[in-house]
């Protein structure tokens, strides 16, 4: 599965990395959600599309 940040939309509100932690980790500077596990791996984490549907924004794309 490929998913994807729309870095403009982020809010910045660090949802995704408490829905899916293993997927998705706020960006230190800033705190913009950054994807941080492979293609592979988030064929195995069904908390990443959760975080998409719950993500305020809709910033989180999967593809
Ligand atoms: S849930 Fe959406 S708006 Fe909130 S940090 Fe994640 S990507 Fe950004």
């Amino acid at each position: 599965m490929k998913v994807r940040i729309e870095e403009e939309l982020c809010i910045s509100c660090g949802l995704c990395s408490q829905i899916c932690p293993d997927a998705f980790a706020p960006r230190e500077d800033d705190g913009i959600a950054v994807v941080i596990a492979n293609e592979r791996e988030l064929d195995s984490l069904p908390c990443a599309e959760e975080a998409a549907e719950s993500c305020p924004t809709e910033a989180i794309i999967i593809e």
